[in-house]
């Protein structure tokens, strides 16, 4: 059963050969047997996953409606709120959270999302690695010794490992892509606006986005069918009608234009055999009957440091509410000032404190200029570069990330070369656009990533891309470790 894809799986359900019940206990027991060596949750929810399974299975008996995505237990990313279930953000300061209502885009789960558990994930969704949790690293499944990526990695690693069939994580410069590269996962980050971000804790608001981390791209469309949508609560959210992804997933990629992004495929620090899978990836596409050219965004090399001041910026704004007062921790103290001031030395890790320095710096009086007003130039700049090449090609192809996943401990102490490794999944996020990392082959026997770029709201041409892509690779998932 852990073989399975979401969708089979879901199938099998429906047609009542196997129970969510079965589904939920199989996906438990594995927890069980895996989990001290991959530290994938936060917080597991065994009973609360076998409690749901069985309200959905009596749903079921009943002849009751039930779609596809309800009957699958799922991993949530420790960022996204869940009704009277921890949520810690991977954060001490959050460490006894407790939301009262749950994110939106949980909803068409109905009452009863099978969850497994709330996946591990770097504190506050900063970070490359999952290292920056306060729950300890995950480790990733094909290679232990080795990160599971980040910001998502919990999500990535529990769906690689068969704590789940498909997971929920958050891309503000990456997070979903880069850890399912590193898990050779399939990782979606929708159209900014495409799923409600209510219940989404923040950390960038302008780029935050959740999006599925699957098995293959069927699932990775199923799911995306399940979160998107307008969201009256999430004024960012975009009134959208959402169309069918799953009716066109099968109709390759005849006559879609494809474009190889030359900044990002020759970018610092992209080995060799990565460049290479994205190439033989854009040449099966080729034999697919696509068109495929090269395109260039000339200023897609600006996105790294613009990202790394308009992300702190919305930081220093977004976590002045953990102050003790509301939230999460408080640390006792003669007056107020010095109660926040002891409560959030305590509660944020380093990371955390060097983003909200940085961006409090970036946003001051007399700097404000010089950084935060010359990256929102940059930004738009890269927003233009992609209008430009959507203008002849529908699909950009690159690298996910410049090499596979890194060693536990090898980039903790250097946050530059942390940062680094986001070179080729920020651009998409600057300018909204959507993007999905599929796995494209092996190298040294690690999973290794190829992304696709489509223009606004264009998912099903994207997935449609990927889909093409992932059948032509001949890439199947297979249970790690
Ligand atoms: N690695 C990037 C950062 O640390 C992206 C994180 C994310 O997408 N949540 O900001």
């Amino acid at each position: 059963m852990l073989e399975l894809s979401a969708f089979e799986l879901a199938e099998r359900v429906l047609d009542r050969e196997i129970s969510a019940t079965e589904a939920a206990a199989t996906a438990n027991a594995r927890v069980e047997e895996v989990e001290g060596r991959l530290n994938s949750f936060i917080t597991g929810t065994p009973e609360l996953a076998l409690e749901r399974a069985a309200r959905v299975d009596e749903r079921l008996r009943r002849g009751e409606e039930v779609r596809r995505w309800e009957c699958v237990p799922i991993a949530i990313k420790d960022v996204l709120s869940t009704r009277g279930v921890r949520t810690t953000c991977g954060s001490r300061i959050l460490e006894d959270f407790e939301p009262v209502y749950e994110a939106s885009a949980l909803v068409n789960f109905g009452p009863d999302p099978i969850m497994v558990g709330k996946a591990n994930m770097d504190e506050f969704a900063m970070g490359s690695s999952t290292e920056n949790s306060a729950y300890g690293p995950t480790h990733n499944p094909w290679d232990l010794s080795r990160v599971p990526g980040g910001s998502s990695g919990g999500s990535a690693a529990a769906v690689a490992a068969g704590e789940g069939w498909w997971a929920l994580g958050t891309d503000t410069g990456g997070s979903v892509r880069q850890p399912a590269a590193f898990c050779g996962l399939v990782g979606l980050k929708p159209t900014y606006g495409r799923v409600s971000r209510y219940g989404l804790i923040a950390f960038a608001s302008s780029l935050d986005q959740i999006g599925p981390m699957t098995r293959d791209v069927r699932d990775a469309a199923l799911l995306l069918q399940a979160i998107a949508g307008h969201d009256p609560r999430d004024s960012t959210s975009a009134d959208v009608e959402v169309p069918d992804y799953l009716s066109s997933l099968e109709d390759g990629v005849e006559g879609l234009r494809i474009g190889i992004v030359r900044e990002l495929t020759e970018a610092e620090g992209v080995e060799e055999e990565v460049r290479e899978i994205s190439l033989r990836t854009a040449r099966l596409l080729q034999e697919a009957g696509a068109e495929v050219g090269e395109v260039s965004l000339p200023h897609a090399g600006y996105g790294l440091p613009a990202y790394y001041i308009i992300a702190p910026a919305e930081v220093s704004s977004n976590l002045a509410r953990y102050d003790g007062v509301r939230y999460g921790l408080r640390v006792p103290a003669d007056g107020v000032h010095e109660m926040y001031r002891r409560t959030r030395a305590r509660g944020f890790g380093d990371e955390v404190k060097r983003r909200i320095m940085l961006g409090t710096y970036a946003l001051s009086a007399g700097y404000y200029e010089a950084y935060y007003g010359q990256a929102q130039k940059v930004r738009t700049k890269i927003i233009e570069d992609f209008r430009n090449a959507f203008a002849r090609y529908d699909v950009l192809l690159s690298p996910t990330c410049p090499t596979p996943a890194f060693g536990l401990g090898e980039k903790v102490d250097d946050p530059l070369a942390m940062y680094a490794n986001d070179i080729c999944s920020i651009p998409a996020s600057l300018a909204g656009v959507p993007a999905i990392s599929i796995p494209g082959g092996l190298s040294r026997g690690l999973p290794v990533g190829v992304q696709l770029m489509g223009d606004y709201f264009s998912e099903p041409t994207l997935l449609r891309a990927a889909r093409a892509a992932e059948q032509a690779s001949g890439f199947h998932f297979r249970l790690k470790p």
